[in-house]
């Protein structure tokens, strides 16, 4: 090949091809997730990196996950070369705080009706909580998914009952807000409440 036409290429390579994969990117955002899941007081050997592709269907419509929190407590973040490092870190307060829901959850229903969490959660009613809706686009498609006649009621599993997870990915988004602009910010007082007790339930489980 002539070396002008090995320099255009070099200065023009193909669109169409994937990036080729960056360690040295994936390894800092690899540290980035490590450091900001402890930052949000949960355990950083949860949390991993992946190179894969997940995809989940809202309301008929199917998304590339961007993190996933699963059963077992762990939480993934999908590598994508185009995420930044805040958009990354956005996730992972989102996924951290389906964790903590998940843990005040399991001890919410492993306690009797009129156990101390039944008494510390009893306002936030399924009519309150559906009236007050969610605090994100991304909430609020998870309200307009809930497909069971009755509200969604708060620590059950929403997903299988509704097909998605109002209460619980407001939270989430919640979490996320507090984290991306500030502790400042205008949220909805009713779901910061929802929000700040159930991360005072989690520390006091956890720890
Ligand atoms: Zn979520």
């Amino acid at each position: 090949m002539s070396s002008l036409l090995a320099r255009l290429l070099r200065r023009f390579p193909a669109r169409s091809a994937e990036p080729a994969f960056d360690a040295a990117d994936f390894a800092r955002k690899a540290e980035h997730l490590a450091a900001m899941t402890a930052s949000f007081s949960y355990d950083p050997a949860k949390a991993r990196l992946v190179r894969e592709d997940f995809f989940f269907e809202l309301g008929g419509v199917r998304s590339k996950a961007e993190g996933r929190a699963l059963p077992d407590g762990s939480i993934l973040v999908f590598y994508d070369p185009h995420m930044t490092l805040a958009r990354l870190a956005c996730c992972v307060a989102h996924e951290a705080q389906h964790q903590k829901y998940a843990r005040v959850r399991r001890a919410f229903e492993a306690e009797g009706e009129d156990g101390p969490l039944h008494e510390t959660f009893a306002a936030f009613t399924p009519e309150l909580l559906a009236e007050r809706g969610g605090v994100s686009d991304y909430a609020n498609e998870h309200w307009a998914a809930w497909r069971a006649e009755e509200p969604p009621r708060l620590f059950e599993d929403e997903r299988t009952r509704g097909g998605a997870e109002p209460i619980n990915e407001t939270l989430a988004e919640v979490a996320k807000a507090l984290y991306n602009f500030g502790p400042q910010t205008q949220i909805d007082p009713f779901w910061r409440a929802l929000y700040e007790l159930i991360l005072r339930e989690w520390a006091r489980l956890a720890g």
